[in-house]
């Protein structure tokens, strides 16, 4: 099978690799028709987050299973189903508490197309197969009439996004919501801002300095704020950190409301300072980290069906032998169809 292969920045290149085995019992076989770029993807493509490689690249996408093994009953040959990003068993402790990113049969951080962060044996989804070792547990049907393409993301960065307005606007209904976006996780803090306008926040306002991203943001019914972040932008109950900048974090928890929320989505490499007093004064949670995909899926995808358009964060849709050219300068998002 064929198979793209990512060693360093922009450097990539399609590769001859065995075909894979027969499905072993509980799994099954997917041949991905979408993949889409992840925000670190983008990072590591641009020499901002260096993986060591060459691996096999991709972990966002769509496919259809081809073979399921001994056992699977919850998808069958042809069925058109989104791939988490994460390797979950859905039986262990952390699976059966939703915390699926940090299942306790894998290694810490299993994951496909990430090279050795994320394990090296899963393959990545750019490839002519990917092998899904619990099928029941991880794969999430797509339904006939969403677009492949439109919901490739919904590996990882959708549901990202989800997690960081979904149980916060489901406890607060109608709450408003500030977004700090940026270059920390560009796409991430669209989808959150675009989620919260679809799940009826009575505000989004969505701050940032990029005129492209927040013409995005104001084509997903958000409001667009021009600037870079104020150390204070208002007393929001719900926030999003997705700016990956220190200024972006100080005022995404500066602006956090009296027992509000400020979720970052943003990877910090190095420890930004955190307003500790400002926070306890007013009894504000941080929560960050990696997100749970494979329970927040069905989510972004009820939501979809019912009108959340997440292709409006899309820049570029290629053909899958053009993915190589089209990855050596990413866009924001880039979709790679078959
Ligand atoms: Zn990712
Ligand atoms: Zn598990």
């Amino acid at each position: 099978m064929r198979r793209l292969l990512l060693d360093g920045p922009g450097a990539l290149h399609w590769d001859e690799a065995p075909d894979p085995a027969d499905p072993a019992p509980g799994a099954a076989l997917v041949r991905p028709v979408a993949v889409a770029t992840c925000d670190l993807d983008v990072g590591v493509l641009q020499g901002r987050y260096p993986l060591p490689g060459p691996y096999p690249f991709g972990h966002e996408g769509v496919g259809d299973v081809v073979a399921v093994g001994e056992g699977v009953t919850a998808v069958t040959p042809g069925d058109r189903v989104v791939v988490p990003f994460q390797i979950s068993c859905g039986a262990c402790d952390p699976c059966r508490r939703g915390r699926t990113g940090n299942c306790a049969e894998h290694p810490p951080l299993s994951t496909y197309g990430l090279g050795t962060m994320g394990g090296t044996g899963w393959g990545g989804l750019l490839a002519d197969a990917v092998a899904v070792p619990h099928a029941d547990a991880m794969l999430v049907p797509l339904p006939p009439q969403i677009d492949p393409v439109t919901v490739a993301s919904a590996s990882d960065n959708i549901p990202d996004g989800w997690r960081a307005v979904g149980p916060q606007l489901a406890a607060e209904p109608c709450a408003e919501v500030l977004v700090v976006g940026g270059g920390g996780a560009p796409s991430i803090g669209l989808y959150a801002a675009g989620i919260a306008v679809a799940l009826g926040a009575a505000r989004v306002a969505y701050l940032d300095h990029g005129a492209a991203r927040l013409e995005v943001a104001a084509a997903l019914g958000a409001d667009p704020v021009e600037g870079a972040p104020p150390r204070k932008a208002g007393a929001f109950p719900v926030v999003v950190d997705a700016s990956g900048t220190e200024d972006g974090l100080r005022c995404a928890l500066n602006s956090t409301a009296f027992d509000g929320t400020c979720t970052s989505v943003a990877v910090y490499p190095q420890d930004p300072a955190v307003p500790m007093f400002q926070m306890y004064s007013r009894c504000c949670t941080l929560h960050t980290g990696r997100a749970h995909a494979r329970p927040a899926i069905p989510f972004v995808l009820d939501l979809v069906a019912r009108g959340f358009d997440p292709g409006i964060v899309t820049s570029a849709v290629v053909d899958w032998d053009d993915a190589a050219d089209a990855l050596a300068d990413p866009p924001l998002k880039l979709v790679v169809r078959r």
